[in-house]
């Protein structure tokens, strides 16, 4: 099979194919020229001498792998297990079996050491210890072209999903996908065979084995109608459980190869030797295909960090009131000493606690308590700067650090805030008071001191009558 040539029009489709990969393959590490291995590892591999690992493989996945009409393994997966081989010097040998099936049989039967390709599952965690990664392929939605885009498979009730049997997902999907019907295949082609001619609404495999099915069988009323991110191949080499000497030796084997190598393996497989009657239509279903697939794999990444920063928010806010929460506090409260410590600025906190509001639980009862604490701390907000740090102490108490404040701003500040909330009127209890305990930072202070000195100024305010701001 021919190179790749990305810069011929015709071959873009199998080109963003390929980039997909470079950048999927991207987080592998580069080569390792020498592999250190352990005195164990040295006489395992010395022991077997010329004796060959028996290898079983899917006699079936093409482009992944097969078994030709020779008998022999061939494919993305064959290449790469055979480059891993050379690095660690331990030869190869194929267990022959006619399909999938037969394969994971002979594999739980100890006839065949290691499996050539594989995603790790728990199933398969019952017999098998895996390398790292070896190759990253993601797996796709193929309906037929009258279906819509599918954003989320599990929005589909009682579709029909053909799926070849005991694959990863096929063991994925019944678990995760309850709403869809699955029907069991023997191999990976027959399920899109059964999707082309409506015998099922959907199947999912990976993206490198539809493109090359749907060229290949001529399933042109197929089309590629979403992706599960989650559901991304990882395959590795499994090992019997009762080898992990071997697993440590094959491991050191995957991690020496390259980003690069991975793609040009990859590339030998898939690439096509475009001659002539170019089938334009293929060409743009798997420009589309492969388009959509970056689409959504940027577009989960966006939605990923909306969710990272809403996490964030959250984390630093308080439910009830919107405030900052105490942990915010604390940071903000040990920034602003770094601040002041570096840049000799002052700041100043003002601790301020609701007077007598047991009583309007007591009285009103709890849910009006919640209401005059969410307009307590709006007050708060709305009547300090942008630049004041405004949160919830806890309970029905708040702090304000207030920025490049002096003792005499602070205090000013207080009162203003005092004065605010004693002529507001609540719908409930009309009337409220707090009272409020104002410090400034002295060089060497720690948080805690901070705190020690606004509680004693608060604890002033209350005992001298509430409604007062007393200064620490
Ligand atoms: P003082 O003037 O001495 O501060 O009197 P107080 O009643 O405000 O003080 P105390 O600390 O005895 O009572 C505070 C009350 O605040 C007790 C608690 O039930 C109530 N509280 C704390 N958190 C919440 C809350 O989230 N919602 C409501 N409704 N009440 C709360
Ligand atoms: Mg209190
Ligand atoms: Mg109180």
């Amino acid at each position: 099979m021919g190179r790749l040539i990305c810069f011929h029009p015709t071959n873009i489709a199998l080109c963003l194919l390929a980039t997909l990969w470079c950048v999927m393959a991207g987080s592998v590490r580069a080569a390792e020229p020498a592999i250190a291995f352990t005195p164990r590892e040295k006489a395992y591999i010395e022991q077997l001498g010329s004796t060959p690992i028996k290898m079983c493989v899917d006699p079936d996945w093409v482009p992944f792998e097969r078994i030709n009409q020779d008998g022999k393994h061939e494919g993305i997966a064959a290449d790469l297990v055979q480059l891993v081989a050379q690095r660690v010097g331990l030869a190869i040998a194929l267990y022959p079996a006619k399909d999938w099936d037969e394969s994971l049989a002979a594999s739980k039967g100890k006839r065949c050491q290691i499996m050539s390709f594989l995603n790790q599952t728990p199933a398969r965690e019952a017999w098998l210890i895996f390398t790292d990664t070896i190759f990253f392929d993601p797996n796709v939605i193929i309906t037929r072209e009258e279906h819509d885009y599918v954003a989320d498979a599990s929005g589909l009730k009682g579709a029909r999903v053909a799926l070849p049997r005991g694959t990863m997902v096929e063991e994925r999907v019944r678990k995760d996908f309850p709403n869809l019907e699955v029907v069991l295949t023997a191999s990976e082609p027959e399920s899109m065979v059964m999707v082309s001619e409506r015998k099922a609404d959907l199947t999912i495999r990976s993206l490198i084995v539809a493109a090359n099915a749907i060229k290949k069988e001529g399933l042109f009323n197929l089309k590629i109608a979403g992706q599960i991110p989650q559901y991304t191949n990882q395959l590795r080499i499994g090992v019997l459980k009762g080898e992990p000497v071997l697993r440590d030796i094959l491991d050191k084997g995957v991690k020496t190869i390259s980003a690069q190598e991975r793609e040009a393996i990859a590339n030998k497989h898939v690439s096509i030797n475009v001659t002539q009657g170019i089938d334009y239509r293929l060409v743009w279903k798997i420009v589309g295909a492969a388009a959509l697939v970056i689409v959504l794999g940027l577009l989960w990444n966006r939605k990923l960090s909306a969710l990272n920063r809403e996490l964030e928010r959250v984390s630093v806010t308080d439910k009830l009131t919107g405030l900052f929460n105490r942990m915010k506090i604390d940071e903000a409260l040990e920034s602003e000493i770094q601040r002041s410590l570096r840049f000799r600025q002052v700041f100043s906190i003002i601790l301020i606690d609701v007077d007598h509001f047991k009583q309007v639980n007591d009285t009103h009862g709890h849910q009006v308590g919640d209401q005059v604490l969410v307009q307590v701390a709006q007050l708060l907000k709305t009547n300090t700067r942008e630049t004041d740090v405004v949160g919830r102490w806890g309970g029905e108490e708040f702090m304000v650090i207030s920025t490049h404040t002096e003792q005499a701003g602070a205090r000013k500040l207080a009162e203003h805030l005092r004065q605010i909330l004693q002529d507001h009127t609540f719908p409930v209890v009309q009337q409220k008071t707090a009272s409020f305990g104002v410090t400034t930072y002295q060089t060497g202070d720690k948080p805690h001191d901070m705190v020690v000195r606004a509680d004693t100024a608060l604890y002033a305010a209350k005992k001298a009558g509430r409604n007062r701001v007393e200064v620490g």
